[in-house]
């Protein structure tokens, strides 16, 4: 007899969720030297962490005897006036895919059905099945999310609709007037989640926070993670009426911020010229793999954000090839796209050695 049998079955169903291929790793295996792997593969910030949030965490260390402040205060109240709200507006996660978690348990159960765009960031289908709920995917044409088509998908099940903006792995984006026409027909029972983990990338971002200071049932989610370069901190938040962060508030551990995560996103918040460089870097970036597939008339998708997904035959085949060469990139199946392969923007000697092993490895194919 198997325990399994004793676990919850759509627990053990679960496809775990399959990350960018780690630069350790992947010198362990193929016994190349780490320094000379490029990793391209989870949107992370080429440039570094903000310095002055390196500061802050050695100033941090010393005090990590000391379990952190659960309430998060001083960052909770800094990013409540930087968005204009107030602390009781404020949720920190471990990660924003914390507060995804923390949305899917507070709101989904096995009657509730969660709605998201068939190419949407696989963390909301995961998190779904996670809670035993119906996940209902809208057909998203163009790699567009559909709100029109997401709104008429709402039942009286729905408790919660997702909406990646930029998406992850598209880089498409849906506008203010889209966004609007949705919350305009989003009933009472639903809670809209707002995904901008690449707002800071944006030239002409949405006003979504609107939404929250009006009291409507919201949630977006921002990260330190990506234009921060803070992913292996761990730290993100979602700013929500203060009924629905409530609800998230019961539902999350009690120091689910660490102290050094807490410290450190405080000083990169304030760090602008690390975002704005960041900025400047990826837009080069971008505008150099648009050109290169253009003139290799290899498809892409036009990206709002700091990746980009371009079509190339055999997506995991691809990968493994350029893996072999020390370049990290994302293959598409796990989204259903088993043509496509997703790369995060670096810093331009990077991208310049990913288009050189991108043209080997299509090049030994021809
Ligand atoms: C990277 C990403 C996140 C952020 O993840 P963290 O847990 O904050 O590191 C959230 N949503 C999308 C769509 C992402 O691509």
């Amino acid at each position: 007899m198997s325990i399994q049998q004793f676990a919850n079955q759509f627990v053990c169903d679960l496809v775990a969720y399959e990350p960018g291929k780690p630069i350790e790793e992947t010198a362990r295996e193929l016994g190349l030297d780490p320094e000379t792997i490029v990793k391209l593969a989870s949107n992370e910030n080429p440039l570094g962490p903000a310095p002055a949030a390196i500061e802050a965490m050695k100033n941090e260390a010393a005090g990590v005897h000391i379990y952190p402040d659960g309430g998060g205060y001083k960052l909770r109240q800094a990013l409540a006036n930087h968005h204009g709200l107030g602390l009781e507006n404020v949720v920190l996660g471990n990660g924003s895919n914390e507060i995804i978690e923390l949305l899917c348990h507070c709101f989904l159960n096995p009657k509730a059905e969660l709605i998201a765009a068939e190419h949407a960031f696989v963390v909301y289908k995961l998190m779904a099945t996670l809670f035993g709920a119906k996940y209902v995917e809208v057909a998203d044409p163009d790699f567009i999310h559909d709100l029109d088509g997401m709104a008429d998908a709402i039942t009286e099940d729905t408790r919660l609709v997702f909406i990646a903006n930029p998406n992850n792995p598209t880089g498409t984006m849906v506008n203010q007037e889209a966004l609007d026409r949705f919350m305009d027909r989003l009933p009472d029972h639903v809670v809209a989640v707002l995904d901008e983990a690449y707002y800071e990338f944006l030239d002409d971002a949405p006003d979504t926070v609107k939404y929250v200071r009006e009291g409507r049932n919201v949630c977006v989610l921002r990260t330190f993670s990506k234009a921060y370069g803070l992913a292996g901190l761990r730290i993100g938040y979602g700013l929500a009426s203060p009924q629905v962060a409530a609800i998230l508030q019961k539902a999350r551990q009690p120091f689910n911020a660490n102290s050094m995560a807490q410290a450190a996103a405080l000083a990169a918040m304030n760090d602008s010229e690390h975002v704005a460089k960041t900025m400047e870097t990826n837009r080069t970036g971008l505008a150099f793999y648009e050109q290169a597939f253009a003139a290799r008339d290899l498809e892409y998708v036009p990206s709002a954000a700091n990746f980009v997904l371009v079509k190339v035959g055999d997506g995991d085949d691809l990968f493994s090839k350029m893996l072999r060469k020390g370049v990290i990139v994302r293959a598409m199946s796990g989204y259903k796209l088993p043509e496509w392969v997703r790369i995060s923007i670096g810093t331009m000697p990077e991208n310049e050695r990913c288009i050189e092993v991108l043209d080997e490895v299509l090049g030994d194919e021809a």
